[in-house]
């Protein structure tokens, strides 16, 4: 059964699609058992996935990327978490935050920092969250104060996909102290990992996305010429909310690769697994479950490609991604766990592929927003 078919993906992302299909069968599935025992950075697949030009190509043709728009993204999302998320990310991720600098940056930025990305010369990475604060992106507290033509950076970031591997990240800090504008004390900087004063180490193992490293950063007295502010001071806020619009989109295709990954898995295990005399699969309460998470499956596939129209459009963008992220990350969960039911004892041997996805699938409910803000978010942005 081929679940990511391309019916509901446009024809222009359809090539980059198999492309992306190719690479995650030939170089991503084979090494996710590995990976996911070691837990080791995948720098080779990183590479691989270099040389075939499906890394950092978000990143415009202006500045050397190959101009890829949200629906080509989530394409190669779906593909690449089909494989192995742990992998998948670390392969998505080596752009994360460029297209807050391609918006809101200066040509300087643009040429001095996207364009090593985009060639593949260098990585970047994201730092919003901070040990003591995850979802209120109003109450982080790391802060960049302004000395003469400098900014000084102090405080933690945690959970930095990069944040050791790195060339730069964006980060996301206060510059600002009014009661009365919560929103609009933050402003994004472009901080070079080599800057005096940036310290960063892996956060402790994980049991989940073991192929993916984040960081905890430490900033003390880490100073920045002030050309490194990315567009206005205090527009931080509202470049986040933007930015994660498309992010959600896209980890909604995170949640889609994983479930198709745990449909495929239960699928073979009951049509080859016999009991009481026959196989599994003839038992018409087996037949329903699969059936049930394959009706899941296409809801919340057919949600997330219609979310990614409304983000392209911005046309109530933040209501939508938010959706999308809920249904399509929440149907992974639920397809995990049906398909680990499903493999009976097996279900619990790490070795099998379906044991590693039920610990994915925890991940990404979880980050660029727990699932939990993404409702308040769908309340307060529908137009009841
Ligand atoms: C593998 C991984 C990779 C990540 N990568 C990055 C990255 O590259 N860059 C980065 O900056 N961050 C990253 N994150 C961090 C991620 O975005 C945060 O973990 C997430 O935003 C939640 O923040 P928190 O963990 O601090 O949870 P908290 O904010 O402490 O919340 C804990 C729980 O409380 C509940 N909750 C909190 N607030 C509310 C509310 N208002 N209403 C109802 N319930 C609520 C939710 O259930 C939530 O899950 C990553 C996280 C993981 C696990």
């Amino acid at each position: 059964m081929e679940l990511l078919d391309t019916a509901v993906v446009p024809e222009h992302a359809h090539e980059l699609k198999r492309e992306a299909r190719e690479f995650a069968e030939a170089h991503i599935a084979p090494n996710a058992a590995e990976h996911y025992e070691s837990g080791a950075y995948p720098w080779e697949i990183l590479e691989q996935a270099m040389d075939v030009g499906l890394v950092a190509q978000d990143i415009g043709e202006e500045y050397g990327g190959s101009g890829w728009d949200l629906h080509q993204i989530l394409a190669v999302a779906e593909e690449f978490y089909r494989a192995d998320a742990g992998i998948a990310l670390t392969l998505q991720l080596a752009s994360f935050g460029t297209a807050i600098v391609e918006e809101y940056g200066s040509e300087t930025q643009k040429e001095t920092y996207l364009r090593p990305v985009a060639e593949n010369e260098q990585i970047s990475g994201l730092a919003v969250s901070e040990p003591e604060t995850g979802s209120d992106l109003a109450g982080m507290e790391t802060t960049a104060e302004k000395d003469g033509d400098e900014w000084v950076l102090n405080g933690e970031k945690y959970w930095v996909g990069n944040g050791v591997e790195a060339d730069w990240v964006t980060l996301y800090a206060k510059t600002g102290d009014d009661e009365t504008n919560r929103y609009g004390n933050f402003s994004m900087f472009i901080v070079p990992t080599d800057t005096e004063g940036y310290d960063a180490e892996h956060v402790p193992e994980k049991m989940g996305f073991r192929a993916s490293k984040q960081a905890h950063i430490e900033l003390n007295d880490a100073r920045l010429p002030e050309e490194n502010l990315i567009g206005t001071e205090g527009a931080g806020f509202y470049m986040l909310a933007e930015f994660f619009n498309y992010g959600r989109i896209v980890v909604g295709g995170h949640g889609i690769g994983l479930a198709a990954a745990a449909i495929e898995e239960a699928a073979e295990f009951v049509h080859g697994r016999r009991a009481f005399g026959r196989n599994v699969s003839e038992f018409q309460a087996v037949q329903h479950i699969l059936a049930d998470m394959v009706t899941e499956f296409h809801a919340a596939r057919t949600l997330n490609w219609q979310a990614a129209d409304r983000v392209a459009d911005n046309d109530a963008a933040g209501h939508w991604a938010a959706m999308a992220k809920v249904k399509s990350t929440e149907t992974a969960t639920a397809c995990a766990e049906r398909g680990m039911q499903l493999h009976g004892g097996r279900s619990v041997l790490t070795e099998n592929r379906i044991a590693r996805v039920y610990r994915d699938v925890r991940v990404p409910v979880i980050y660029e927003g727990a699932n939990e803000i993404q409702r308040n978010l769908i309340y307060n942005q529908a137009r009841w």
